[in-house]
């Protein structure tokens, strides 16, 4: 994100020393796809995802689905995403954003990578659409989950992890934070979403991985445990997710 692509080295030393071990950036559609793989190749720290995001959804050919697939099948690649449907900004047409959605969730049987799913004001469409593919799918997180608990319920039964980010350090935040507070504690996941959804203290200003320390420590207070569980909890669940090695980059470095 050109927010953060200026400053790199200071985001990774900004990240490490906030405890920050590894980072998984994300792709929005192809070229964003292929940076996070090159950021991902160069940095043993860093992890990529490959996908086509909701805003930026289109009939994918044979061509697009075909690098898809090429760049999942990278070894630094370790999910599909973020693919999902916002009927909030509803940037395309929500026929077109479906479509995309299905077409990338066969990709990602197909891959059997993992999926990062963006839902914005469409746990509906969602949950109609996933029913056909959660069977054969290796696992998801729920991005920015922003559902009632009776959606991170569904999704939850279907294996689904629920990733919170800093908006649940809001004073407003009473439905994420009941879902932060109920969440079994293997199935959590915390997140910065940078460089959007900066946390408290740091609201309004361009949020960077560092600042998910303030995350997971509005979960330990809301759930009554230590920043430490939280942490190793949180750490724990990510690895499973994205199947990291145990150890994570250092090793290869
Ligand atoms: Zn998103």
């Amino acid at each position: 994100m050109p927010e953060l692509g200026g400053d790199l080295d200071g985001v990774l030393a900004r990240a490490a020393a906030a405890g920050v071990g590894e980072i998984i950036t994300i792709g929005v559609d192809l070229p964003s796809s292929r940076k996070a793989l090159e950021l991902a190749c160069n940095c043993r720290r860093i992890y990529a995802t490959a996908g086509v995001h909701p805003h930026d959804s289109f009939p994918l050919d044979a061509e697009a689905a075909g690098e898809l697939i090429r760049l999942a099948r990278q070894e630094r690649v370790v999910a599909i995403g973020e693919i999902g449907l916002d009927y909030y900004w509803d940037h395309q047409p929500r026929a077109v954003q479906q479509e995309c959605f299905r077409r990338q969730l066969e990709l990602a049987a197909e891959v059997a990578l993992p999926v990062v799913f963006h839902i914005r004001d469409a746990y509906e469409d969602f949950m109609d659409i996933i029913r056909d593919y959660a069977g054969n799918l290796a696992g998801g997180v729920m991005h920015c989950f922003s559902g009632s608990w009776e959606v991170a319920e569904f999704c939850l039964d279907l294996g689904f992890y629920l990733s919170i980010p800093g908006t649940v350090t809001f004073p407003k935040s009473g439905v994420q934070q009941e879902v932060a507070r109920r969440a079994p504690a293997d199935r959590l996941l915390v997140e910065t979403d940078s460089p959007y959804l900066a946390p408290v203290p740091r609201r309004g200003k361009v949020n960077e991985p560092a600042f998910v320390a303030y995350t997971a420590r509005k979960l330990a207070e809301l759930r009554g445990c230590t920043f430490e569980e939280i942490a190793g909890q949180t750490t724990g669940n990510a690895r499973r997710a994205f199947g990291l090695p145990p150890d994570g980059g250092e090793e290869v470095a």
